[in-house]
């Protein structure tokens, strides 16, 4: 049954000039002629997407392994978690990423070679290799200020150090804050120290990434709880100051005590509201963690969902009409990323020359049934932020 019915604008067969409206086709509920259009548009797709990863692989092979240096032990500090991330192809290795995705799989790089971290309240017991300096491998435990991510390699340096660190929260502006949940903005030149620091912890939690050290070219975004005793780390994204392609999260990740609460879905909302802030679309870099995909499907679909829920028809009998651009502009997903969620959520059919999306009654109530769950969420009125010209700013240095 195709109650309530959306209609789209006629689609060509190459998706990217989906911009003018037709006019809108009578939908019956004779679904004997309705063919699904999805093979079409899924055709399209797989050959755009073919020219892009051949683009990719020609670009990538000739780089080497980058295999990250431990940070000399002297004035180390510890890294932190991230979930996923992705590196930008050019013809030559790019040298500035936070977390570059493998070139080639290095077998030494993906040994784990940390027994356990404590950070705050968590002791974590990582799932892959970080380049933490050599002394600190090989112990039982390594102790890490939850506050500016040093680490040390007892509990009695650790307090030492906590005597001495007067931080309670992340460095860099605090940009968001709605009930305990507060986000701080860190600029990876002005903040080196910890962005490395994050970068380091976060890498113990992702293996499709290297690590770099220069963290000048990202801002970072530290999603943290509030209590007594602070504001906590709970999981991050790096972005981008400037990209070329419109990626709007370099590596994303949710500490693992706190998964599967919906933060993660949470940290992804805010990079899209950033986003509208700016006026643009984003996508996350790839490849994804397979756990950051998951959560980005998630958050399409429900995020396309709610979109299309809550579109009204323009006239007494009408269907309502929405058309992808229009999506994108309202949620500031990506295209390409919505082309591919109305396709994996198979919404998209043929019907009389037109493309038209149907949501049957089986995934509203699937889709509101989600929507209840889904407690935490961004309030764009709690977010106090100014977009930042930084192609303006690098031409002033
Ligand atoms: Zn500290």
């Amino acid at each position: 049954m195709l109650s309530p019915s959306r209609i789209l604008p006629g689609m060509p067969s190459e998706p990217r000039q989906l911009v003018s409206r037709p006019a809108s086709p009578t939908l019956t509920h004779d679904t004997s002629s309705l063919v699904n259009g999805g093979a079409v548009l899924a055709a399209a797709l797989q050959k755009k997407m073919n020219r892009k990863r051949k683009a990719n692989s020609l670009d990538i092979e000739p780089k080497t392994p980058q295999v990250a240096e431990p940070i000399p032990a002297a004035e180390s500090e510890t890294g932190d978690t991230i979930a996923s991330g992705a590196a930008t192809p050019t013809a030559r290795p790019r040298q500035s990423g936070s977390l570059v995705a493998h070139g080639h799989d290095d077998l030494v790089t993906r040994m784990k070679n940390i027994e356990m971290i404590e950070l705050g309240r968590h002791r974590i017991r990582p799932w892959y290799f970080a380049p933490y300096p050599q002394e600190m491998v090989n112990l039982p435990c390594i102790y890490i200020c939850e506050f500016c991510l040093k680490y040390r390699k007892s509990k009695k340096c650790l307090e030492r150090h906590l005597i001495k660190c007067k931080l309670k929260h992340p460095p860099g502006n605090e940009i968001y804050r709605k009930g305990s949940i507060s986000f701080f903005e860190i600029d990876g030149r002005k903040n080196k120290c910890y962005a490395q620091n994050l970068c380091l912890l976060a890498k113990l939690f992702l293996d499709h990434k290297t690590l770099y050290y220069d963290t000048d070219p990202f801002l970072f975004y530290v999603m943290t709880e509030f209590d007594s005793r602070g504001f906590h780390i709970v999981g991050y994204f790096s972005k981008e100051k400037e990209s070329t392609e419109d990626y709007n999260v370099a590596c994303i990740l949710t500490l693992p005590p706190y998964q599967r609460k919906g933060y993660g879905k949470l940290l992804i909302e805010f990079s899209y509201e950033l986003s509208k802030f700016e006026g643009k679309t984003g996508s996350p870099e790839k490849p994804l963690s397979d756990l950051g995909l998951l959560s980005y499907r998630s958050y399409w679909a429900q995020t396309i969902l709610d979109i299309l829920m809550h579109s009204k028809p323009v006239g007494d009998n009408e269907k309502p009409i929405i058309t992808i651009n229009e999506i994108c502009e309202l949620t500031s997903i990506k295209k390409e990323d919505v082309i591919s969620t109305l396709q994996n959520l198979n919404l998209i059919n043929y019907y009389k020359g037109q493309y038209i999306i149907s949501v049957n009654r089986e995934t509203i109530q699937q889709h509101e049934k989600a929507m209840e769950k889904r407690m935490l969420r961004i309030d764009p009125k709690c977010l106090h932020w100014t977009p930042k010209d930084w192609s303006k700013r690098a031409k002033c240095v």
